[in-house]
């Protein structure tokens, strides 16, 4: 039986229309392609009621990845103001890193519109307000999509020589996906920070760097005002920003024990608008391209990608195959890489006449040399950050980072530590002590994990004993890990 159309993109947000792009870029236009968004054509990429929640934060070189590659261009309004980098500041604030080069506060609410309009123009088909709900399947192989059109209330199908999955980090295709035992399904709820943030105009307050830099992006690490995650003050003009934090919830009630405090999200995003001195009398933004958009929370995965991305008829991609980097659930990032890469790797697939799984393995190989190799190491960098104090960060920021850790931390890699002990420095404290042998550690795991996945199977034969001593390493790693524990 013929197939409805070529492809499938299933989730019309920020990575569904550069996979859809790139699909149509490397075929030429030679091959249909259908994007399904739940949205109407109002709200297109819409992640939930409250908008395109977002850090709204990428960095030029992404960017600049998917443009030379695929040739669309991001330019204004969908960039709304350039910044230098992220500067992360350690609790005490003595201490601040930069990361990520020169970047874009994007308008994540104008984005979708002119992507959508983009995407139309390259041949891209478009089906809004259908709820997809599952996968249609014949034997080892995915066919198509089903669902129900909200507009008609009846029951939708399509199918696809592929379905691309981008509909995000709750993924119901992948939740419940039949033809692969490789795909994981479920992450562990320690995987997800609950975030959320304002766009807000505001008056200028004291001068403060520390707290409101129109040239930077600030991140502070503190485990109390964001416990297991990180609060942020990105820029969007000298005086409109976008304002938020992420938490781990473990370690927000552990945080909450430990103060004798009841605080849940809401309340610790209230606090930290109010102790910005450089901020005053903020109030939510009314433009009208950000009055959908100005005020909401959603969570983010910080883990490696999916150990397996593709099965016969399907890949996943973006925040479904939990793509955000581990270490400050950056996902614009690898979704504007993988979205690019996933293009080539599709039309290959479908132009040699091969979309089982192991037609469609080559995506894994591209995405882990250009990403994917060093997402495991940042997991366990990200998890041993979590178990330290505030004092901890602010004396390991101070005295173990030295220029060509922060040159590894600017490249999104993990420091290599592994040399700490030999410095013969005299380390303070029997807490920092801890930090300093964490540290190390997971130095030596990273290296490990990164010629691991240098070694990812080129087919799917191997995929298995590869897995299993990825994940004995993994635990191994992970129970290490909560030995450094103080909290
Ligand atoms: C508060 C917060 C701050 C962040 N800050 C940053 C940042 O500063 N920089 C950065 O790089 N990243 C950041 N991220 C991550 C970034 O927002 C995501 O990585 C990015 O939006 C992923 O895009 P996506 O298209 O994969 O998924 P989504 O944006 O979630 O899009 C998925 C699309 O699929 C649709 N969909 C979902 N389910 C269905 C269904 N069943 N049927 C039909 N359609 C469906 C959705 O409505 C949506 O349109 C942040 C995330 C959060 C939550």
């Amino acid at each position: 039986m013929d197939a409805d159309y070529d492809v499938i993109v299933a989730g019309g947000g920020l990575t569904g229309t550069v996979a859809a792009q790139s699909i149509s870029y490397y075929s030429n236009q030679n091959l249909s392609i259908l994007s399904i968004d739940r949205n109407s054509e109002m709200f297109p990429g819409r992640k939930s009621n409250p908008g395109w929640t977002c850090g709204d934060a990428c960095s030029k070189e992404a960017v600049d990845f998917m443009t030379e590659r695929i040739k669309v261009p991001w330019t204004s309004p969908e960039i709304e103001h350039d910044v230098k980098g992220v500067m992360a500041f350690s609790p005490d604030k003595e201490t601040a890193i930069p990361f990520d080069g020169d970047g874009y506060m994007l308008n994540r609410q104008k984005l979708p519109e002119i992507q959508n309009a983009r995407t139309k123009k390259m041949g891209v088909n478009f089906d809004f307000e259908i709820n997809l709900t599952g996968l249609i399947y014949d034997g080892p192989q995915v066919i198509g999509v089903q669902g129900i059109n909200n507009k008609t209330k009846q029951p939708y199908k399509k199918t696809a020589k592929v379905i691309v999955d981008a509909t995000g980090v709750t993924s119901m295709l992948r939740n419940q996906l039949e033809n692969s035992t490789k795909i994981e399904k479920k992450i562990e709820r320690r995987d997800l920070e609950s975030t959320g943030r304002h766009i807000m105009y505001f008056d200028k307050g004291e001068e403060d760097l520390t707290d409101f830099d129109p040239d930077f992006c600030i991140i502070h690490l503190d485990q109390d005002i964001a416990p297991g995650g990180y609060a942020w003050v990105f820029p969007k003009a000298d005086n409109k920003v976008n304002i938020g934090l992420g938490v781990e919830k473990s370690i927000l009630d552990q945080r909450n024990k430990r103060l004798g405090k009841n605080d849940n999200l809401a309340s610790l995003m209230e606090e930290y608008l109010q102790r910005n001195k450089a901020i005053k009398n903020a109030k939510l933004s009314q433009d009208p391209e950000d009055i959908n958009n100005n005020t909401g929370v959603f969570q983010v995965s910080v883990r490696r990608q999916n150990d397996c991305m593709v099965s016969g008829g399907y890949i996943l991609v973006g925040d479904s195959a939990w793509m955000p980097k581990p270490i400050d659930a950056g996902g614009i990032g690898p979704a504007l890489i993988a979205g690019t890469i996933l293009g080539k790797n599709v039309v290959d697939a479908i132009e040699a006449n091969d979309v089982t799984e192991k037609g469609l393995w080559q995506y894994h190989l591209d995405f882990i040399k250009e990403y994917g190799y060093k997402t495991a190491g940042l997991e366990l960098f990200r998890r041993l950050v979590q178990t330290l104090t505030n004092e901890q960060i602010s004396y390991g920021m101070k005295h173990f980072l030295g220029n060509v850790d922060v040159e590894a931390i600017s490249k999104g890699e993990h420091p290599d530590f592994s040399g700490l002990s030999k410095l013969g420095m005299i380390i303070r404290g029997a807490m920092n002590k801890t930090v300093a042998n964490g540290l190390k550690y997971t130095s030596q795991q990273n290296q490990w994990l990164v010629e691991h996945y240098g070694n990812y199977p080129k087919e799917p034969e191997g995929f298995e004993e590869w897995e299993k001593s990825l994940h004995k390493t993994l635990d191994e790693s992970f129970a290490k890990i909560a030995t450094f524990s103080k909290n």
